[in-house]
């Protein structure tokens, strides 16, 4: 399998000054999805108390426990390019955590368009954090960051899993189940 550096400028055709503003890049958006990760976690058990299936309740409690996890990851990154794990604040995840509470609140509590609608905005999230997660994986391979590359890697294939589990919630039951319950 050919690796993404073939396609990329190597370590020693770029500049100094090139391969620190790609790291620097690359720190940032870290800081970014930390802060975004642990934004979710609270976000998740906001989700987990409104849901109305157990179903639901369960998927968003496992990847409540994975978040957890992603986030003790993120600190083993941090630590393996030798940079402090801060997080600095996501707009993006900050705004669909805004959206998930609005969602809440305008859904109805035991029913299952409100099943419905946390799916959504739990699947914005996610969808999120794969394209982010994408993107990080790529960055440490162009930069030669072999363990942080690992670690992204196995996240994003957490997040992934998380989605489709979500997909198959919603077309499982719950989409023809809020059809029904429309007078
Ligand atoms: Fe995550
Ligand atoms: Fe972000
Ligand atoms: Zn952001
Ligand atoms: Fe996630």
């Amino acid at each position: 399998m050919a690796t993404s550096k073939s396609k990329t400028a190597s370590k020693a055709e770029r500049t100094s000054k090139e391969e620190s503003a790609l790291k620097e890049l690359f720190t940032d958006e870290l800081k970014d999805i930390l802060w975004a990760e642990n934004q979710l976690a609270t976000s998740l058990k906001k989700l987990s108390e409104a849901a109305t299936s157990d179903e639901l309740k369960d998927a968003f409690d496992t990847h409540l426990t994975e978040t957890e996890g992603q986030i003790d990851r993120l600190k083993q990154v941090f630590e393996s390019i030798g940079e402090e794990a801060e997080p600095k604040k996501c707009e993006a995840m900050a705004g669909l955590a805004k959206e998930a509470e609005e969602l809440i609140k305008s859904t109805e509590e035991g029913t299952e368009v409100r099943d419905v609608a946390l799916i959504s905005a739990a699947q914005k999230c996610e969808h999120y954090e794969i394209a982010t997660y994408g993107t990080l994986k790529t960055l440490a391979g162009v930069l030669g960051f072999t363990e942080a590359q690992g670690l992204l890697e196995e996240t994003l294939a957490e997040e992934k899993k998380a989605d489709q589990l979500l997909t198959k919630i919603a077309e499982g039951s719950i989409n023809v189940a809020a059809a029904n319950e429309k007078e």
